[in-house]
């Protein structure tokens, strides 16, 4: 069979298929308990449900513009001033069908054959990925917990060649759940902007962060930076909305003018009813927001209470987003076995670190109740005890 250069190297997605196979064993009645969850328990708000049953009656049925409804993209807007201090025009927007879909058509527009994207592991399992599906190069830099499991510039710097064209920032991190400071990102950003980088900031948990931990926008650091950065958020964490596929990118202009080129032509608008849902999540005092921060807190203090106790796992402690990453090797096997055992042999399901570039990690989910976390908990500890 011979298939295109772009499509050779892909590979499933570990979070998608972890996720879908705990869902079919629970739904086959095998009692499962799932730290695969890359999104959170709680229901759509049911204001926000309210308004996509709106759009239906209201006939808001038909192609919005291709970059989104300008109603969504003004509210967009207003959030990117209000919350992030980011002044972008309508046109600088991009609504897509999902932050996944947005980050990748700017990997699209930016990267060509054999250009390089540099990713600090441990990585989003979609970032490599999408820079293969654009045939450029991943660039994975292993980071440890020496620099808190953060790209530093010294190694950004190591890693940058004369084909180097972006750097991925995901802040808070998925699967570590780690927030880059201000300093931080200043730091990184303006050594990115001055080799000519791009700045690819991925802030989809921006919402969820804990400790009193600020979030910061790459791009809000200066107008240079700001020049250079692609913002990319969504709907789907905050608002608990991933199935209505919703997220959307700001950047500069040129380049958003060929990303909206290449949407007219792919996807066109994403759906018009969701897109309404969207306007009313934004639009809404984040009280849904503020409940649901709280209860992850709790649950992200109890999950890291548990696994200080399991002698064989060690946490890094996340400031942010719903993942606790844990350090395996103690355990002597590796993430795909470790991972396999444990659902066979405890019926407790984890995503294998060797997706996000860590093969002697797993990564644990707490957006599950905490009664399911208590459970699934109980079932790993007794799994390592009895191994
Ligand atoms: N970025 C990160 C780091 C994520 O974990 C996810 C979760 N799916 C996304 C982007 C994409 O989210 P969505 O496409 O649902 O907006
Ligand atoms: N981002 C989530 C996760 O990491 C959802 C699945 C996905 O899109 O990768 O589990």
């Amino acid at each position: 069979m011979s298939l295109s250069r772009r499509v050779m190297n892909l590979s499933r997605s570990a979070t998608l298929a972890v996720t879908a196979k705990a869902k079919r064993l629970k739904a086959e009645g095998v009692d499962v308990s799932s730290f695969g969850a890359g999104e959170p328990d709680f229901d759509t708000p049911e204001f926000i449900k309210e308004a996509a049953i709106k759009a239906i009656r209201d006939g808001f049925t038909k192609y919005t513009p291709s970059t989104g409804a300008p109603a969504l993209k003004q509210a967009i807007q207003k959030k990117f001033q209000e919350e992030n201090h980011l002044e972008y025009s309508l046109d600088q927007i991009v609504v897509g069908n999902g932050a996944k879909h947005s980050l990748f058509n700017i990997i699209q527009v930016i990267c060509e054959q054999g250009d390089e994207i540099i990713i600090p592991g441990p990585y989003w399992v979609s970032y490599p990925q999408m820079v293969l599906a654009s045939e450029g190069v991943p660039i994975t830099v292993k980071t440890g917990a020496e620099t808190g499991y953060k790209l530093t510039p010294d190694l950004l710097q190591r890693n940058i060649t004369d084909k180097t064209r972006a750097v991925i920032i995901n802040s808070p991190s998925n699967p570590t759940g780690v927030v880059y400071s201000r300093a931080e990102l200043t730091a990184l950003a303006e050594l990115a902007v001055d080799r000519g980088l791009y700045l690819i900031s991925d802030e989809i948990y921006e919402q969820l962060v804990y400790d009193q931990v600020e979030h910061v926008s790459v791009a809000s650091l200066s107008d240079k930076i700001f020049a250079r950065t692609f913002t990319v958020n969504g709907v789907s964490k905050a608002y608990s909305m991933t199935g209505w596929r919703i997220g959307y990118l700001a950047g500069p202009q040129e380049e958003v003018e060929k990303i909206s080129q290449l949407q007219d032509h792919s996807t066109s608008c994403p759906n018009s009813i969701a897109q309404m849902a969207a306007l009313a999540a934004l639009e809404a005092p984040k009280d849904s927001v503020r409940q649901m921060r709280e209860e992850f807190l709790r649950r992200r203090d109890y999950m890291l209470k548990r696994i200080s106790a399991m002698s064989s796992l060690t946490a890094i402690k996340p400031s942010g987003a719903f993942y606790v990453f844990c350090d395996i090797s103690l355990t002597g096997l590796d993430s795909a076995a470790f991972a396999t055992r444990l659902l066979e042999e405890a019926r407790v399901a984890v995503i294998p670190g060797a997706g996000f570039g860590y093969d002697r990690f797993i990564r644990l989910s707490f957006a599950s109740s905490l009664e399911q976390i208590a459970k699934g908990l109980d079932r790993l500890e007794n799994w390592l005890k009895t191994r």
